[in-house]
């Protein structure tokens, strides 16, 4: 029996491999990784490190030093760039940690959007389901009968009314979250597993983000949380505040955004500019600065 653990790159699904790990040896124990190809350069470095700790491997600091060739997110031109980084860092990864099945559909996000014609929200993120959840079904369907492995996510015991929609999704596969079990463990906590064995955390929880998925941008944010990144990243901030524009512009429509806002108990859309003018002219008691939204790109589970 296999023990397949969906890697997000966030401390959630590193603390439930080490579980799996502890339930099951580093042997029976594989991470399963679907790249957006935006996820922030410190992420990767995290993720690479933690599970080079998990497989009890030596620091691998060639591949920490390759996440350095990542660039931040600016422009298009960046993404360029990602492109050909990544599956190079991909496939060094996977050479050195055979356990470490790392999947890139090579679409970003607004990729996807512009190919669904849609600009992904809380309700309906086809980047999510384009992305991760196919990618993943497919990989895990080719690769294993049911009764061959078990799977895991890494949501905590705070996200357990998640589990349903997760394990229909999955079904005849078993789905288990180990971190909804006891000795339960809040962020903090993991963060603190993660210091004792030796880990740096990633910048963006340094940062105060609440998930590390997509380097701090995700259409299922709230205003909250485009806020922190609005004062964490403005580059990546406005970057994709363009591409919002430019979705809207290429859709020939204003009537769709990621955020929206109600008004007189209208719904209104909000885009990321008119939120960042907002905020730079200091009309703050109009934003919703306790929205902060979700993400769930492996708990999430819609058809798009
Ligand atoms: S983190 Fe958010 S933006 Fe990124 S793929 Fe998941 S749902 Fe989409």
């Amino acid at each position: 029996m296999k023990h397949v653990v969906m890697y997000s790159g966030g401390s959630g699904s590193r603390n439930a491999s080490r579980r799996v790990k502890i339930e099951h040896g580093a042997e029976n124990t594989l991470l399963m990784f679907t790249d957006t190809l935006v996820e922030d350069r410190d992420t990767y470095r995290y993720m690479i490190e933690s599970a080079a700790h998990l497989f009890d491997l030596p620091k691998p600091y060639h591949l920490i030093a390759f996440c350095e060739k990542i660039p931040d997110i600016r422009s298009d031109a960046d993404i360029v760039v990602r492109k050909s980084v990544l599956p190079e860092l991909a496939r060094k990864t996977m050479k050195f940690m055979p356990q470490f099945y790392w999947m890139q559909d090579g679409r970003t996000p607004w990729e996807v959007f512009r190919e669904k014609r849609w600009i992904g929200n809380s309700q309906v993120a086809q980047c999510s389901h384009q992305l991760k959840q196919e990618l993943s079904k497919k990989w895990v369907e080719s690769t294993f009968q049911p009764e061959e492995v078990t799977l895991y996510v890494g949501i905590d015991w705070t996200e357990i009314h998640r589990m349903e929609s997760i394990v229909k999704h999955w079904k005849p596969y078993t789905v288990l979250a180990p971190m909804t079990e006891p000795p339960y463990q809040d962020k903090r906590e993991m963060h603190r597993i993660d210091r004792d064995d030796g880990l740096r955390q990633q910048r963006l929880y340094e940062k105060g983000f609440s998930h590390a998925n997509c380097g701090g941008f995700c259409v299922r944010g709230g205003q909250g949380h485009f806020i922190n990144l609005l004062k964490q990243n403005r580059a990546y901030y406005l970057y994709n505040e363009a591409k919002e524009l430019e979705m809207q512009e290429f859709l020939g429509r204003t009537d769709i955004s990621i955020l929206t806002r109600t008004v007189n108990r209208e719904e209104q859309t909000l885009t990321l500019k008119q939120l960042r003018e907002e905020w730079d002219a200091g009309l703050r008691q109009q934003i919703d600065i306790d929205d902060i939204g979700g993400c769930g790109c492996y708990v999430n589970y819609e058809t798009a």
